[in-house]
């Protein structure tokens, strides 16, 4: 087993593997990723996540984040590209949501992404299994797109190791080694591993490994349902993962997509259901019996309140108090950096910039106001309670705080 690197990446999920990715793109290869699953079959968030991948944000740097990530993920891998930009709609029942949708437009326009409101027409001729009867109009985001989270994963994690980046699978990380208040290195069941610095990037584990250094990370693990319908016969015969566009229905707090033949939905109008991640493995629980599904608004897409699932997931994934990652390096501990509640959306950026920061190089985007000790001010409890209120109001999350000078 290694017993050294220069840079230690503790969790082998997109968050990991893009920051890989990125530092091996910038010749720097000094670098060891340890999951203590197995990266071709992944237990995280990242294996389970269907990959909406939505451009437009109230906050500028989560909108090029995810722009970035759109770019690399339409051209990785090089044979079918992880990225299908088939764009997305969001609906709207009346007047108040169809002038926030107006809103979005004017913010995506700030965003240099295309963007325009439709009429209910039109709607249905973006996605014909759409009842728009009750619908007043929508918005239609063209450069958003669905991906295969797992494949964009296998790509970085392949061109990583093919410049030199080395990968150490079933190797779970118990511990920090620590020199005053620097972190030096990492201890697992074969022995230490020591680095000049450590990246955490487990996921939902971020806060239970945080607690070993006796630190309190303002994350919180929440279980989110994800059903897959049988095959339907009206995508019969689809040749491509998806061929309309996403739909968000923000009223519902509902979401959909296809999946070849079959559609796919999630939903968060349930009241958000935490999860003490320490002793999990794999980033789902049983999926909650009666009443889980039945919370499910089915107005806009009426034939599935009758469709048979052919797998229902209760995945889980982590908040923040504000909905944003936690990016760079811990203050008052050396060594340390964080890349934590990182969505699929937005890791290609996010890779991007930590391997800029870890490098020292001027970072491309300005991940100031996603520092990691943003919310100390905030209570444990405080922090917890805001972070969970945010899950039933997921697509609203205010705008971070302004980059820090
Ligand atoms: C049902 C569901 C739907 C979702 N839908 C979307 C979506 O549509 N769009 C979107 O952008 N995002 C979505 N997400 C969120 C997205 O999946 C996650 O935010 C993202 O995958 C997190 O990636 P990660 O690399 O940070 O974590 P993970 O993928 O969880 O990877 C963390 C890795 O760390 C490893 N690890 C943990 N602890 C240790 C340790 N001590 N030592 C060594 N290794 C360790 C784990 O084995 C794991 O491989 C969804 C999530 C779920 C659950």
């Amino acid at each position: 087993m290694e017993t050294r690197a220069e840079t230690v990446i503790i969790g082998g999920g997109i968050a990991g593997c893009s920051i890989a990715y990125h530092l091996a793109g910038r010749g720097y290869t000094d670098v060891l990723v340890l999951d203590r699953g197995k990266i071709s079959a992944p237990l995280g968030s990242t294996g389970h996540a269907p990959g909406l991948l939505g451009r437009n944000s109230s906050s500028p740097t989560m909108s090029a984040l995810a722009s970035a990530t759109a770019r690399l993920f339409a051209r990785i891998p090089q044979d079918q590209p992880a990225l299908r930009p088939v764009g997305s709609v969001e609906v709207a029942r009346d007047r108040t949501r169809m002038g926030l949708l107006a809103h979005k437009v004017e913010r995506a326009t700030d965003h240099g992404l295309a963007a325009r409101l439709v009429s209910p027409q039109e709607l249905g001729e973006l996605v014909p299994y759409m009842d728009t009867s009750k619908l007043v109009g929508g918005i239609h985001l063209p450069d958003d797109g669905v991906l295969d989270a797992r494949r964009a994963l296998w790509a970085m994690r392949d061109e990583a190791a093919a410049r030199g980046v080395s990968f150490l699978e079933e190797t779970p990380v118990l511990a920090f080694e620590t020199e005053g208040d620097r972190v030096i290195g990492v201890r697992t069941e074969q022995g230490v591993i020591s680095c000049a610095r450590v990246v955490v990037a487990v996921g939902i584990w971020g806060a239970a490994l945080m607690q070993t250094l006796g630190l309190d990370l303002p994350l919180f693990p929440v279980q989110h349902p994800y059903v897959y319908t049988v095959p339907l016969e009206m995508l019969a015969g689809a040749t491509q993962e998806a061929s309309h566009p996403m739909v968000r229905d923000l009223d519902h707090v509902f979401y959909l997509r296809e999946h070849g033949d079959r559609l796919g939905y999630g939903w968060y109008n349930h009241r958000p259901l935490t999860v003490d991640a320490t002793h999990l493995t794999r980033a789902d629980v049983a999926f909650p019996e009666q009443g889980f599904l039945d919370q499910v608004k089915y107005d806009l897409f009426p034939f599935l309140k009758d469709t048979p699932l052919s797998h229902r997931l209760n995945g889980i994934f982590s908040m923040t108090p504000d909905g944003g990652p936690l990016l760079g390096e811990v203050g008052g501990r050396p060594g340390l950096w964080l890349a934590e509640a990182v969505w699929v959306t937005h890791s290609g950026g996010v890779g991007q910039v930590m391997a800029e920061l870890l490098l020292g190089q001027a970072p491309s985007f300005d991940v100031s106001g996603f520092h990691p000790g943003r919310f100390a001010a905030l209570s444990p409890d405080a922090a917890r309670q805001t972070s969970l209120d945010l899950y039933n109001d997921i697509y609203h999350w205010p705008a971070p705080p302004e980059p820090v000078a």
